[in-house]
């Protein structure tokens, strides 16, 4: 259907199909309608290039009003968005070049990339995404793995440092099939093709280099499988400069805080892992010891009888305990037989109440019993129970009354 003639409309010239460096143009305006808060601006003829086949919109200044989105509408007419209306019939158009020509490079090496996979692999691609830091190409394949990746990346950078003429083609689908072109189409009428000297032919509305030298280089970052297709993270041009420049800095900022070159960082970190683990076994004896010797300090100068005489009771408050100290400290001391405790840390908020195998009574059930007064949470079993509290001032006042309890 031809809706552009439907709605009396023209079909908008694009100028960057035949010229993608062409980056300042004048046209006549067609219309300029507000939309939204803004205004949508119809011209003769545009370089701006919108959003389409994965590329995003160009940015730029229709004389001096900023044009923040370029939209394609129905594949006829191109809309430019704009936050101010144009005043006047003639404007001089200028596109933001840097932004352009960064797209460009990495639609280019996109174009370059699956034709290389196909080259190598057989490896098709399904979907191609230009975002804003990174690009994607998803691969419908098997697997992946590293040496298609490195094959591929190679491939691309031995077309890049040929420096191949790349132009635009048009034909009908019949007239490209026999010429070779990469992928399928099933669209009538003429198609724009974009042609990289011997190497891949691919029809595509959006802009490109002109040489393959101009993309500089292609790094592959990163691949995924993603559902049924393996996605592929790729940096051209600045953007691959940006990036080995972004990963140097990591590095040197790595190796400068653990004081080793670059190239040691690896086994550096294996060293201090090893060593780590070391320390937590060290940490781990020494506190089973530690507790070991406590919890005989604590019988030797804590206990006290009970008023029935039939059970040591030892309670205390820590400072700055954790609350798995409490519980290994807890532990030692029950391990001998007649004695029940009330331990506490300040600094964790933390309670272990716990008490011999064979003794009767329910530590958990005291403990819970408490904790409602003060506000706490916890609970565990007849021999051994712990909990915390919300504010460390009701440490004090807990440990007293479950001391005066164990007593009588
Ligand atoms: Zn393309």
């Amino acid at each position: 259907m031809d809706s552009g003639s439907k709605h009396g409309k023209a079909a908008t010239e694009r100028l960057y199909y035949d010229d993608a460096f062409l980056c300042e143009f004048e046209a006549t305006v067609m219309a300029c309608e507000p939309a939204a808060g803004r205004w949508h601006v119809r011209l003769d003829r545009t370089a701006f290039y919108p959003t389409s086949g994965g590329q995003p919109f160009d940015t730029g200044r229709l004389n001096d009003v900023a044009v923040v989105d370029v939209s394609d509408e129905q594949g006829d007419e191109i809309v430019h968005v704009v936050e101010q209306p144009v005043v006047s019939a003639e404007v001089h158009g200028v596109i933001d070049w840097p932004r352009r020509f960064d797209h460009m490079q990495q639609h280019t090496a996109q174009h370059m990339l699956s034709a290389a996979f196909i080259e190598l692999f057989g490896f098709q691609t399904v979907s191609f995404h230009l975002g804003r830091d990174i690009s994607t190409i998803d691969l419908a394949a098997p697997s992946v793995v590293g040496r298609h990746l490195e094959e591929a990346e190679r491939r691309v950078d031995e077309i890049i440092f040929d420096d191949r003429e790349i132009t635009v083609r048009y034909g009908t689908a019949e007239e490209l099939a026999r010429e070779g072109i990469r992928k399928k189409v099933e669209r009538e009428g003429v198609l724009r093709v974009i042609d990289i000297e011997a190497f891949d032919r691919q029809p595509c509305g959006g802009t490109h280099l002109s040489r393959t030298g101009q993309a500089g280089m292609l790094l592959i970052r990163k691949c995924e499988r993603q559902k049924q297709n393996w996605r592929v993270e790729f940096v051209a041009g600045f953007r691959a400069l940006a990036a080995a420049r972004g990963d140097l800095a990591v590095l040197r900022g790595a190796a400068e805080q653990i004081g080793c070159g670059m190239a040691e960082l690896p086994q550096m970190i294996g060293k201090m892992q090893e060593e780590r683990r070391a320390s937590q076994r060290e940490a781990k004896k020494l506190t089973e010891r530690l507790a070991e010797l406590e919890a005989a300090d604590l019988l030797a100068t804590r206990a006290q009888r009970s008023t029935d005489g039939g059970r040591d009771i030892v309670s205390t408050v820590l400072d700055d305990a954790a609350a798995s100290y409490l519980a290994m400290l807890a532990a030692k001391l029950v391990a001998n037989p007649g004695v029940r405790i009330v331990l506490a840390s300040r600094g964790a908020r933390a309670i272990v109440l716990a008490q011999s195998v064979g003794l009767d009574g329910d530590m958990g059930a005291l403990l819970r019993e408490l904790l409602v007064k003060v506000g706490g949470k916890g609970g565990g079993s007849k021999v051994f129970a712990q909990g915390s509290v919300d504010d460390a001032a009701a440490i004090g006042a807990i440990i007293n009354a479950a001391r005066a309890r164990l007593l009588a």
